[in-house]
């Protein structure tokens, strides 16, 4: 299928690795010209070159911006002013107690992965509403409605970032511009490999044991029972991104592995 994805240009917000990187590698694969971004330049620079070994005549470019930093975000609009597709991926997460989220952890996780989204939108929506075309896509989570005990101040801002999502949404009524949240469940990244390491050491079992734990007590009602790829994740986000899925307005797309228990 051809995604007339060709020549569209789309900005990913944290993905030098995990379902960032994907997402870049697939809408690369499909003909646009992305500009990836991570914190250190270092970082953006070896994952540029990845993608150029594996799409084979890739235009992507990268820019280095901390999302905990608002002047990093000013100067990244500064110097991308326009794009077609922005996708919201750049998150943190954590497992913590409740007890032990101190005041500017929350304001932490809420400027990363709630704000650093509204800002880009901020810039980027109003352009894509006067040129009558534009892609928005939160990469929110399945813990922002089946909120994790493990991380309260996580599930905070990704059902946050439906919010945001389905109100940008509203705003697009009888225009070329679709805003959506898709809502990936457990999945494979760097981060969580991090993810089950700390949750070994708070929970005293080997990361092998911890991570079979994982779908038997935290996450059972898991359909897939696995942590889904990268992959799997991305081919979902490049699609809601093209022209194809006109019809996808304000959505909340699961790519959860059926671990939410609603039938619609
Ligand atoms: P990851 O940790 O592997 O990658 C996160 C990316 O974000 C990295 O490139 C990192 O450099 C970047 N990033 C982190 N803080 C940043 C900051 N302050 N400024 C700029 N970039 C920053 O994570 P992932 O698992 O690929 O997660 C990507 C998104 O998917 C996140 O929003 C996460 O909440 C969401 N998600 C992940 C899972 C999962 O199981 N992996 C499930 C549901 C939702």
């Amino acid at each position: 299928m051809d995604l007339k994805l060709k020549g569209k240009t789309a900005f990913v917000s944290g993905s030098t690795q995990g379902i960032g990187f994907a997402i870049a590698q697939q809408l690369l694969a499909e003909g646009a010209i992305v500009t990836i971004n991570g914190r250190k330049q270092e970082r953006i620079d070896e994952a540029i070159a990845r993608l150029k070994e594996l799409v084979h005549g890739a235009t992507v470019n990268g820019i280095a911006a901390d999302f905990s930093k608002a002047a990093d975000v000013d100067k990244l609009i500064t110097q991308l002013p326009d794009v077609d597709i922005l996708i919201n991926n750049a998150g943190i997460f954590e497992p913590r107690a409740f007890t032990d989220i101190a005041d500017e952890e929350w304001l932490r996780f809420f400027e990363v992965n709630v704000l650093s989204g509204i800002r880009l939108a901020r810039h980027y929506f109003p352009k894509m509403l006067a040129k009558d075309w534009g892609r928005i896509i939160f990469i929110s989570s399945e813990s922002a409605i089946m909120i994790p005990e493990e991380m309260i101040h996580y599930g905070m801002t990704k059902t946050a970032q439906l919010s945001v999502s389905r109100g940008l949404a509203e705003l697009t009524k009888n225009t070329g511009v679709t805003v959506n949240a898709v809502l990936p469940g457990p999945t494979r990244s760097e981060g969580v490999s991090t993810f089950i390491q700390q949750l070994a050491t708070t929970q005293n079992v080997t990361p092998e044991q911890a991570e079979a734990d994982f779908f038997k007590t935290a996450r059972p009602s898991s359909l897939i029972q696995r942590f889904a790829d990268v992959q799997e994740i991305a081919s979902l986000v490049t699609y809601v991104a093209s022209p194809l899925s006109a019809a996808t307005n304000g959505a909340a797309l699961r790519a959860d592995g059926g671990l939410v228990r609603s039938i619609v």
